[in-house]
């Protein structure tokens, strides 16, 4: 019953009906078996009147596998909740609403925007570790646009935003491992620094370029390549291939980034790039995530992210 559906039809023949949908949950959220949120205790009744809930032995509440989750008071089948974490986690480059409307029959767009939105929050896995081996660390700027611009800012508008993004990206045995993304303030040591710590493992070995604002790291050992003539791609490879695939992604799938979201996107993005050589794999995080995270208001979800 484990592990993710390797194939749309595996996917299909074990997730076709809601109950199997509602055992999958159960297992990701309770993988040592029921806990009852309210007081601990392991043994419950499945309650006959309301489908997929479950009735404490010992303190009578009543808890469905969805309650205090990303998927609490849904009205969606979970059926179509299974149908669109797999969409999403197996799609390339990532689906936009309109796309997740068409493709699951959805009645309007503000459903299936809500939907993605709730599942993009999934994509950041509650307590994931920090990054080892080698990490590349750089930063950068993309172009990001208002929500009333033109897609490429029109002609020849210069006024056009930029988002500052830092970049971790673990290097193991010469080879591209994790990645972790996020905008910042400015170019300054205190962001650069706290990047650093909130993504890189104590000890592990930091290398960037020359810029002064990685002097002093502390607790990792730290190795500046002064550029000298030497382009930065060749000096950090891998940081600099996420970076030109990142600028590709955020051009060609949602028509430049904007501003009030940015970090929701560098968090897909880097979720879709870890998971480049298992796709499949992404859904059971999502599904994982879903059930560990606690739901999120409406107001919230369309609410800017807050500064930093
Ligand atoms: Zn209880």
């Amino acid at each position: 019953m484990s592990g993710a559906p390797r194939s749309f039809v595996e996917f299909q023949q074990r997730f076709s009906i809601g109950e199997a949908c509602a055992a999958y949950l159960f297992a990701a959220r309770w993988p040592d078996g029921f806990r009852c949120p309210a007081c601990g205790h392991a043994k419950a009744w499945p309650n006959r009147g309301k489908r997929f809930t479950f009735q404490c032995a010992a303190c009578s509440r009543q808890t469905s596998v969805t309650s205090g989750t990303v998927m609490h008071g849904s009205k969606l089948p979970l059926t179509l909740w299974f149908w669109a974490a797999y969409l999403v986690a197996s799609h390339s480059n990532g689906l936009s609403a309109l796309q997740l409307k068409g493709q699951l029959g959805l009645g309007s767009y503000k459903t299936a925007w809500l939907l993605l939105a709730k599942l993009r929050r999934t994509m950041v896995t509650p307590g994931r570790s920090l990054l080892e081996g080698l990490v590349e660390v750089d930063e950068t700027e993309i172009p990001c646009r208002n929500k009333d611009e033109p897609p490429y800012g029109g002609q020849g508008r210069s006024h056009r935003g930029k988002i500052l993004v830092a970049c971790a990206a673990e290097v193991k045995e010469r080879a591209l491992c994790r990645i972790r993304l996020n905008k910042i303030e400015d170019f300054g040591k205190a962001s650069l620094h706290a990047f650093v710590k909130k993504t890189v493992a104590p000890g592990v070995l930091v290398k960037t370029d020359g810029w002064s604002g990685y002097a002093g790291l502390e607790g990792r050992p730290h190795e500046p390549q002064t550029l000298g003539t030497m382009p930065a791609h060749i000096v950090l490879p891998w940081v600099h291939r996420v970076f030109s695939n990142l600028k590709r992604w955020a051009l060609g799938v949602y028509h430049g980034l904007r501003k009030k979201h940015v970090q929701t996107y560098l968090d897909e993005f880097a979720f879709r790039f870890n998971r480049r050589k298992n796709r499949p794999a992404g859904f059971a995080t999502l599904i994982k995530n879903a059930v560990q995270l606690p739901g999120t208001p409406y107001k919230m979800l369309i609410a800017a992210e807050p500064a930093g």
